[in-house]
């Protein structure tokens, strides 16, 4: 018996045996360090019996091979000198190599994911069979947390796979299936899943026929069979590709390819130690901490139910109304009905209920495959999309999404209509982005069943939603929409009620200041260059014409006068509004757009428009300008903090990732901060005292910088209700 029963030895036949890991502890298998030990054990056993033909890999767990390294080990480890580093890879790579110096054949038989760590054990093996079955995932995600594979995965797979499939397999970080695998080599066979061990064992008896793997394993040895000239070229084009993806804000996947061309040239074993050197490079760099931390932060949100203590399961979502078929309403509905979800979608406008059926069929009827529409897809989801002017069949679901316009009596009015007509447990929702839910469930009968579920545009894309819990909203209907949200693959955050909730109220900031710099006379280059090199998507001017000047006047107002100790309305937007520019929709706005292109071009125009506006033409270094655009969300964090808005500091920095795409490679807004520390915020507001309380530290960033705690000291701190 072993010492924790991951792994269970049987015999499928005298001389073939089979390793099964079934983790007792955990939904997925994992291979932390107590794991590993324990197939060093097993192996111990396997490798002194004489007569072995075999041995199969497999796992226990339905859909799931391995899902890879444990992270969190990995975490407690960052701080390790490097040589200590190199020696963990080769501690792992050496336990795995013993799969390829076994004495029979090995075959992983893999049923479901088998992903980083996990691909590097099979990638061991030397035969690899994978189900007919979606869920087999065959990929090295490593370059994701900011690393590359080191147990051997890139020496091991340009070996199998042919360099040019390891390069892009190792760098691109993306998972493969089961045709894509047989069809690069890596699996020998595809089957059915539960005849996974039985074509292993018929794999085993032909290998031992032919010994073919005797001569695969003599020649992976080896350096690969590539000559210089396909060397460079392969080289060349790969890293333009990663350099134009990565903007090099990514050190892991140029690393790794020049781990994969350097390896390629000298025997597996040499390969095998560039390897452990290069991720001793890589373990524990700032990128790596910052991406390891998003992805606890993405854990923790799928573990989260949404509220403090759920006393029964939430009760399930099985048909949606969206009210509003406009940008967001079809939006919604297409995300719902591409996830099997029956919509019924209405519409104050016939015209615009027309359109939103047909913008949420098109959407949904896209295939990857074809790049275009795919008629059957379209026939499908259409079957789910019920587009109706009938108050009782828009009544009729369990969770009503209002998508109005925003205007609270209009708002309001839809729910007088229809909350007498909806069932006793269904949920009633408004997707508004600026106005409170305390103001809209003013007058339910039902307000403990009203909440705010707040998805971003383009809805297809961006993976936050808020859920905003009134002031009466219960517990139960926080849960439901919270498994509602995931259950259309969003990533939902709990947030409490308050002007912008989240998300929007620390975007105005950094919105507003980039305003404030202009009237300062800083070119619009310098503010763009400031943010883009910070690592944001876009600048905050390509921004608002992205989201277009009139909304964002509209919600510039709305914060202004809720915090007006901070943000004064600025009189450019105005100044833009009255010349009829309102963004990229409109053809101009800070940029302008040729016809039919969302791609801005500097435009006179605007600067004759900014120049009677400007206060001053102040010098600034991009590092002030930096400065200036990020603090302001910084301190508007830790009111949000203050305020209870969030149920934790860490939804802050999942918020700003999944719904502004905040740069990943720092972690976060706050582990940012964390990463720099408090007091070199406050030292940096310093030089922007004169511009009052929106560059002044609030309390809560000095007492940081005082006692010299982080943010992420304070997670799982905050109290569920507000005092
Ligand atoms: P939109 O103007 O594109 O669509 C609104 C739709 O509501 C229109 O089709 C209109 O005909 C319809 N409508 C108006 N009154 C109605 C009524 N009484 N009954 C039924 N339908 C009615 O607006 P949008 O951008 O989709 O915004 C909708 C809501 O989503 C707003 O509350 C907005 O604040 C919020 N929101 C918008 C965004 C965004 O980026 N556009 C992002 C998040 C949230």
């Amino acid at each position: 018996m072993q010492k924790n029963n991951v792994l269970q030895l049987t015999w499928p036949e005298p001389d073939i045996a089979r390793l099964t890991f079934d983790d007792p502890r955990k939904s997925a298998n994992v291979l932390a360090s107590d794991v590993l030990a324990e197939l060093a054990d097993c192996l111990d056993q396997l490798e002194s019996r004489s007569g072995l033909a075999g041995l199969i890999i497999d796992s226990a767990k339905p859909g799931m091979f391995i899902a890879g390294a444990d992270l969190r080990e990995f975490a407690r480890s960052f701080d390790l000198p490097t040589d200590q580093i190199s020696q963990m890879c080769r501690h792992g790579r050496s336990l795995f190599q013993r799969l390829a110096l076994f004495p029979g054949v090995t075959v992983a038989a893999i049923g479901g994911i088998c992903l980083g760590g996990g691909a590097e054990l099979a990638i061991w093996c030397d035969r690899r069979i994978m189900a007919d079955d979606p869920k087999a995932q065959f990929g090295f995600p490593e370059v994701k947390i900011g690393l590359f594979p080191g147990w051997g995965g890139t020496a091991r797979s340009s070996r199998i796979v042919g360099l040019g499939n390891a390069v892009e397999l190792v760098t691109g970080g993306e998972s493969i299936g089961p045709h894509q695998a047989f069809a690069m080599g890596l699996a020998s066979d595809i089957v059915p899943a539960p005849q996974l061990t039985a074509a292993a064992i018929r794999l085993i008896r032909a290998e031992q026929r032919l010994q073919t793997f005797l001569a695969d394993r003599e020649r992976w040895r080896r350096p690969i069979d590539v000559n210089e000239t396909e060397l460079g070229f392969l080289g060349a084009t790969a890293s333009g590709y990663i350099q134009q993806q990565t903007k090099g804000k990514y050190p892991a996947p140029l690393a790794a390819l020049n781990v994969l061309l350097e390896g390629a040239l000298v025997d597996a074993d040499a390969a095998c130690e560039l390897e452990a050197a290069g991720m001793a490079e890589l373990f524990g760099s700032p990128v790596n901490r910052a991406l390891v931390n998003v992805f606890f932060l993405s854990d923790r949100n799928k573990k989260d139910p949404g509220v403090a203590s759920p006393i029964a399961p939430p009760s399930e979502i099985r048909s949606v109304t969206v009210i509003g078929a406009g940008i967001m309403g079809a939006g919604i509905a297409a995300a719902n009905v591409r996830r099997d979800l029956p919509v019924a979608l209405g519409d104050a406008s016939p015209p615009a209920l027309a359109s939103g059926v047909a913008k949420v069929i098109e959407e949904v009827a896209y295939s990857k495959e074809l790049k275009g529409p795919d008629p059957a897809r379209a026939v499908r989801y259409a079957a789910l999309l019920n587009a109706t002017s009938s108050d009782s069949e828009l009544a009729a679901s369990d969770l009503v999404i209002e998508a109005v316009v925003e205007n609270p009596d209009i708002k309001r009015k839809v729910y007088t209509r229809l909350e007498p007509q909806l069932k006793p447990n269904a949920i009633l929702a408004t997707n508004t982005s600026t106005i409170p839910v305390a103001e809209l469930a003013d007058g339910l009968a039902r307000p403990q069943q009203f909440c705010g579920i707040h998805f971003f545009n383009p809805v297809r894309k961006m993976p936050l939603v808020e859920v905003i819990r009134g002031p009466q909203t219960s517990d139960a209907t926080i849960s439901a929409a919270v498994a509602y949200a995931k259950r259309i693959g969003k990533s939902p955050i709990v947030v409490h009620d308050g002007p912008g909730f989240l998300v929007n109220r620390l975007l105005l900031p950094y919105m507003n200041e980039a305003l404030e710099l202009l009237l300062d006379g800083v070119p619009i280059k310098q503010i763009e260059r400031a943010a883009k090199d910070f690592g944001m998507p876009m600048g905050p001017i390509t921004l608002y014409d992205v989201v277009g000047l009139d909304t964002a006047a509209l919600a510039g107002r709305v914060m202004a006068t809720a915090f007006p100790d901070r943000t004064a309305a600025s009189p450019v937007l105005p100044a833009l509004l009255r010349a009829g520019r309102l963004g990229q929709k409109s053809g101009a706005g800070f940029f302008k757009y040729s016809k039919g292109s969302e791609r801005g071009e500097p435009d006179p125009a605007f600067d004759e428009l900014l120049q009677p506006l400007l206060r001053d033409r102040v010098q600034l270094t991009d590092d002030q300008v930096e400065s200036r655009l990020f603090l302001p969300m910084v301190l508007e964090a830790t009111r949000v903090i203050d305020e209870r808005i969030v149920r934790d500091v860490r939804d802050i920095d999942l918020g700003l990732i999944y719904g502004l795409g905040f740069p990943p490679f720092k972690g976060g807004l706050l582990f940012w901060v964390d990463t720099i520390g408090a007091a070199e915020v406050v030292r940096r507001l310093e030089q922007f005292s004169h511009l009052g309380t929106r560059m002044r530290p609030t309390p809560l960033l000095l007492e940081l910088a005082a006692s010299g705690k982080k943010f992420y000291d304070l997670a799982g701190e905050a109290p569920q209700a507000r005092p």
